[in-house]
């Protein structure tokens, strides 16, 4: 049987984990950077949007490994603020910034502001071993809360509350975040795009 071997374009260990969980029971390997201590780890995400950074990293370790790859870029996307931080939601409080100051910064551009309603939004890039691309969105709708809530999670997490729930992400467990997540909702239709072309 045909076994897909498949690089997943991130350090990110929790998000190895989470591919690997996901696409446990289908054909598919999926490989980690490190393999390649001189791939192309640090690709510069300057493309105009989410799709064009998760294209650009998932061509890069294609074009190195030679095998199928997976990327993806996620942004947080707020009403009030015109979209942004969006595409530079790593960025949003300077070139270097850890989470807690990008939660700060967005605290901050939200004071005093009534409409909280924001998105997260992720775009899977993967290109195929045969070179061909596809790509994969998920989208989960929210509001900015006005104070951290939550230990768990990371990034924007202690501030963005779901449709429809009472918590942020970062109060609630893995599980249910992954369930209704912008890269939850992107990964489980990578899944069925590959569960498709493996099904008998
Ligand atoms: P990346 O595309 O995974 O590198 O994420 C881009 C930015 O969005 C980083 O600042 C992350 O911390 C943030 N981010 C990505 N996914 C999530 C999430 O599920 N919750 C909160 N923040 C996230």
């Amino acid at each position: 049987m045909r076994v897909l071997q498949l690089v997943l374009a991130t350090s990110n260990a929790g998000k190895v984990r989470e591919l690997r969980a996901l696409l446990g029971d289908l054909p598919v390997r999926v490989e980690t950077t490190d393999a390649w201590p001189d791939g192309p780890h640090d690709v510069t995400e300057d493309a105009p949007d989410l799709r064009g950074n998760a294209r650009k990293k998932a061509r890069a370790w294609h074009r190195h490994a030679g095998l199928a790859a997976l990327a993806d870029d996620t942004g947080l996307e707020v009403r009030a603020l015109d979209g942004r931080p969006g595409v530079r939601s790593a960025r949003f409080a300077g070139p270097n910034a850890g989470d807690d100051a990008n939660c700060a910064r967005l605290l901050r551009a939200m004071d005093g502001q009534a409409d909280r309603r924001a998105r997260f939004r992720t775009v899977a890039a993967l290109v195929d071993d045969d070179g061909s691309e596809h790509f994969f969105e998920g989208v989960c709708e929210g509001s900015i809360t006005t104070e951290r809530r939550g230990e768990g999670g990371f990034g924007y997490d202690p501030l963005f509350q779901p449709e429809g729930r009472e918590r942020t992400f970062a109060q609630l467990d893995a599980e249910t975040k992954n369930e209704m997540s912008h890269r939850g909702r992107a990964l489980r239709k990578l899944r069925a795009f590959l569960y498709e072309q493996f099904a008998p």
